[in-house]
């Protein structure tokens, strides 16, 4: 077993080697520039792109043509929120979302508001989740587009995205759901859960950083979206920019990989992650897990310790990498904003640690995290006397595919 642990695979999850492998040409002879149409430079790139959208169209049973590449999920939401805001102004200026959503959902919500918008932005439950009929409503005469997202980067709740869509089709709203954590790890299909947008990261499902794309739907209905960028009118107008071939190439591997593995390593990692908090609980009392327990992420696992200040345990554990609920989703250190709108005291907030199992990590690995947390959560508590012991609860137990409308 090699030091470091790597379990932070929500924060990022290393590139895979065969995404790597497939890269490298686009880097070396392949180096193209994908809209150059005079020469076999220039088509290779293109086929390599086509390729690379074919696949990711596939993974969320999109046709290629709707798949718009971005250099990230920051960035696809940012187009997909103020791209609609901006396209049906004269329909509606009404946008509902969530308060456990992404900053950059949350944020172009703020900017939009700023504008002129009217964001309606929803609580969740102490489990994390948003009532559907909540969403419905919030729905007005005057709303052009709801964004719930797939799943939680924090706490790995699986929002209720098929109700919620069929629930927007209904009223002629769109519907964006941000991905990035969905992908690969549970089933998605734009047509069953009546996606009009869906934005994706490469780096979160083991392709490389700096690319994502959004899907943008062509049909029944066909949305229409302002670009944030102006210029060479690449991407079918809606993102103009030199294409970035390996990136996106890298994309497509990946989401060809998310596709084929999905099923068994979303099987393995329940398995993991479901050792891991038991191996934990059998140890320590006061440990309690946060969001719910069965609609989350098979890889998630989010607790707060009793008596502990989430920063000290992770420089104890130095040889794993977490992350706190303190600091995950932004370069500001300000305590989480979804584990706050979900309800809870801020001594919990600043004991809870996220763990992030991936691709990658093993049973051994699982094994040595179990040891250490034990290990320093015991010293830390030994250290400052008065640790009163809570109440366990049940341990989360992945709902499958079916887990997500
Ligand atoms: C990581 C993440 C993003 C941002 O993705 P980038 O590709 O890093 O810009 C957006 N939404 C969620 C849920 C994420 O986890």
């Amino acid at each position: 077993m090699k030091l470091p642990v790597y379990m932070d695979n929500h924060a990022t999850t290393p590139v895979d080697p065969a995404v790597l492998e497939a890269m490298l040409p686009y880097f070396r002879e392949h180096f193209g520039n994908a809209a150059s149409r005079t020469h076999a430079f220039g088509w290779t790139a293109d086929e390599a792109v086509e390729r690379a959208r074919a696949q990711v169209a596939r993974l969320v049973g999109a046709s290629a043509r709707e798949i718009v590449f971005t250099s990230g999920a920051t960035e696809s939401n940012n187009l997909a929120l103020k791209g609609v805001a901006e396209a049906y102004r004269t329909v509606g200026d009404h946008i509902v979302t969530v308060s456990t959503e992404h900053r950059s959902v949350l944020d172009v919500c703020r900017r939009l508001a700023e504008q002129g918008a009217r964001v309606t932005v929803l609580d969740v439950d102490g489990a994390g989740l948003v009532d559907p009929e909540e969403v419905r409503r919030a729905l007005t005469d005057r709303t052009i587009l709801v964004s719930v997202m797939a799943a939680n980067n924090e706490v790995g709740v699986l929002g209720a995205i098929g109700q919620i869509g069929l629930l927007c089709r209904e009223r002629g709203v769109l519907f964006h759901t941000d991905a990035t954590q969905a992908a690969g790890k549970v089933a998605l299909d734009v047509e069953a859960d009546c996606i009009d947008l869906m934005s994706l990261s490469g780096h979160k499902m083991y392709g490389p950083k700096g690319v994502g794309a959004l899907f943008v739907r062509r049909s029944r209905p066909r949305v229409k979206l302002a670009p944030l960028l102006d210029g060479g009118g690449h991407e079918r107008g809606m993102r103009s920019g030199t294409l970035n071939v390996p990136g996106i190439v890298g994309m497509g591997k990946a989401a060809e990989l998310a596709g084929e593995l999905r099923e068994l390593e979303s099987a393995r990692l329940t398995v993991l992650r479901d050792r891991l908090f038991r191996g934990i609980c059998e140890k320590l009392d006061g440990v309690t897990l946060n969001g719910d327990a069965v609609r989350r992420l098979p890889g998630n696992l989010n607790i707060s310790f009793a008596s502990i200040d989430s920063e000290a345990l992770i420089s104890a554990l130095h040889d794993v990498a977490v992350s706190s609920g303190s600091a995950c989703t932004s370069a500001t250190l300000e305590p989480s904003h979804v584990l706050r709108a979900m309800g809870m005291e801020d001594r919990r907030i600043h004991s809870s640690i996220r763990f992030g199992l991936g691709r990658f990590n093993t049973e051994e690995e699982v094994e040595h995290v179990i040891r250490r947390v034990v290990d320093s959560v015991r010293s830390l508590r030994a250290m400052a006397p008065g640790h009163v012991p809570a109440a366990t609860v049940a341990g989360p137990s992945h709902a499958g595919d079916t887990g997500e409308d």
